[in-house]
């Protein structure tokens, strides 16, 4: 059932004065639930709660935290048809892909558990002493991860399930040992407010401290920059817009003492066609790509908004078939009325800008709230001189960059802002005449990807959801599979600690029977 309030810890509450509602997209009518945003005491109180939780929740052991990460995956199940209705009818997105994206999410909620159950992921690393080492004894050291505390996560509005109330982020945080306080997006607030109770059965079955998840909800940006700038919130994790992401970004830093904001913000992802490719395959890589440019409306931060040739024959055969087969394909509902006015206004202001062809612009009568697909071109020379052509238009949208040779695509590769993807498309070995151009795109993004599309985020160890800036504000880390934990953790040395007083993973007789670096070897055997 939804009550509209927030949970602070294990409560429901609503202090609050503001009230609002969320949207159906598809039926274009507010939906019936009405929640109410936190108030100040609230959130002082949600921040407090996480910040006495983590004193014991940063010491639990790594098989408490499975069990918990374990149940809540099972109490999301639990919720069933109604956790999909009510996120179908938040999201205009399809029941296929409510039940796709929980599946994700519980997948990520037990990876995690599985993660730290095993134990080895906190990097322990010992070096033992050598008393009689000249001029200086060494003293004896142990290294591990250890979690940073109270971690705020801004719910993203174009993954209910996956990318919010207990999504890769939340799921990390906790894995990692640190108390969440999610500040839930207006666009789900029910969708959020049914995960966020399930967590919260979860940690009362699991028997963990009350504070350790709370969910706060809000109509505007006053409750997710007052939890920013709390004292003892020690990190965020967000998903959103640039503009966001960035603001919370500068409001951290500026902080007496600055925290951590890991903000996964907007990508063009860009493809580049190697010349044979195009003419040997124009036909499967444009159907392949028109596919890819509508998949859930446009709305994925992997969406491939920039596509990238050299000009001539084979490139126009390519952008024609990919027109045509971009319009076969239904237009589909998107997020929420403020998304499709962005869009909206973001399609125009590309169209206006000089130089810039529309190829194919769907104006066929669609539902409210549909997503039209459009493909544009534009020439290199153009595309280099002009910033505004790189931004993100997040939607159907794509342009096709027609360059003048191997020369200038390098030269745009190069000037591209940070990007969580880039894309070769070759025909076999043609890659290798290209070596310059794959380099200037490993520069530039997170993952590299060959012949395919950057659509589709596998979940997994070796997955890198992140990039250089603005694709993401700390390249090092991903947002995405179990090493996405590194996130929420510090090192911490003991040196000459007693042995029965130093973490059991850093004990001698290594009694959680975890993998170890000790004197550069490694290995579970005990000191
Ligand atoms: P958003 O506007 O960035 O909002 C995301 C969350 O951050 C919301 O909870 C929002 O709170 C909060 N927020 C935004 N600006 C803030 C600020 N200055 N201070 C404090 N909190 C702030 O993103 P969105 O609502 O998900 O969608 C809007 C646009 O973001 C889309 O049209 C799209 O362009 C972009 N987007 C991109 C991606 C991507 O992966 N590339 C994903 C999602 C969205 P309130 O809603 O309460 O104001």
């Amino acid at each position: 059932m939804i009550t509209g309030k927030n949970y602070i810890g294990n409560l429901l509450s609503s202090l609050g004065k503001v009230t609002f509602k969320t949207f159906n997209p598809e039926t274009n009518t507010e939906n019936e639930y009405i929640f109410t945003e936190a108030s100040e005491i609230e959130i002082n109180k949600a921040v407090e709660l996480a910040t006495e939780a983590f004193k014991e929740y940063s010491k639990i052991s790594g098989l408490k935290k499975s069990e918990f990460l374990n149940q809540i995956a099972t109490e999301i199940e639990v919720l069933g048809d109604e956790l999909l209705k009510v996120y179908c009818e938040e999201s205009g997105l399809t029941k296929q892909r409510a039940e796709s994206e929980r599946g994700r999410t519980v997948f990520q909620l037990r990876s995690f558990a599985q993660l730290v159950k095993e134990g080895s992921w906190v990097e322990a690393t010992i070096e033992t002493a050598i008393p009689n080492r000249k001029p200086t004894p060494k003293p004896d050291l142990r290294k591990m991860l250890i979690p940073l505390g109270p971690v705020v996560v801004f719910g993203a509005s174009n993954f209910p399930f996956a990318y919010s109330t207990a999504g890769g982020d939340t799921a990390s945080a906790l894995a990692a040992g640190c108390p969440v306080i999610v500040k839930s997006h207006p666009m789900h607030a029910g969708t959020g407010e049914m995960v966020a109770s399930a967590i919260i059965k979860a940690a009362e079955k699991t028997a963990v401290p009350n504070g350790v998840f709370s969910n706060l909800n809000s109509s505007g940006i006053d409750v997710g920059v007052n939890l920013v700038k709390h004292p003892q919130v020690k990190a965020v994790g967000f998903t959103g817009s640039m503009q966001g992401g960035r603001a919370l970004f500068d409001l951290a830093a500026k902080r007496k003492e600055p925290i951590p904001v890991f903000a996964e913000m907007g990508s063009v992802n860009p493809v580049v066609l190697l010349p044979n490719a195009v003419k040997n395959n124009f036909k499967k890589w444009a159907k392949a790509y028109a596919k890819s440019i509508t998949l859930g409306s446009g709305q994925f931060c992997t969406n491939p908004g920039l596509l990238f040739g050299i000009k001539g024959v084979d490139l126009t055969n390519f952008i024609q078939k990919l027109a045509s087969e971009i319009v076969k394909i239904q237009p589909t509902c998107m997020l929420h009325p403020t998304i499709i006015g962005a869009y909206e206004k973001n399609k125009s202001t590309m169209q206006n800008q000089q130089g810039l062809q529309t190829v194919v612009d769907l104006k066929n009568e669609t539902p409210t709230n549909y997503g039209r697909q459009i493909i544009t071109t534009v020439e290199g020379e153009t595309f280099l001189k002009n910033s505004t052509l790189h931004q993100e238009v997040f939607g159907p949208f794509s342009m096709v960059v027609q360059c003048e040779d191997k020369e200038q695509l390098e030269q745009i590769i190069t000037n591209l802002e940070g990007q969580l993807t880039g894309t070769l498309i070759s025909d076999g070995d043609e890659i290798k005449a290209y070596e310059t151009i794959v380099n200037a795109l490993q520069n530039r993004v997170g993952r590299l990807i060959f012949n395919g599309v950057s659509t589709g985020v596998e979940v997994c160890g070796a997955m890198v959801h992140g990039g250089p800036y603005p694709a993401s504000t700390d390249s090092r880390f991903t947002a995405v599979g179990v090493h996405s934990i590194k996130r929420w953790v510090r090192p911490i040395s003991f040196q000459n600690w007693p042995d029965n007083q130093l973490p059991d993973e850093l004990k001698n007789e290594n009694p959680l029977k975890i993998n170890r670096n000790i004197n550069g070897e490694q290995t579970i055997k005990p000191i």
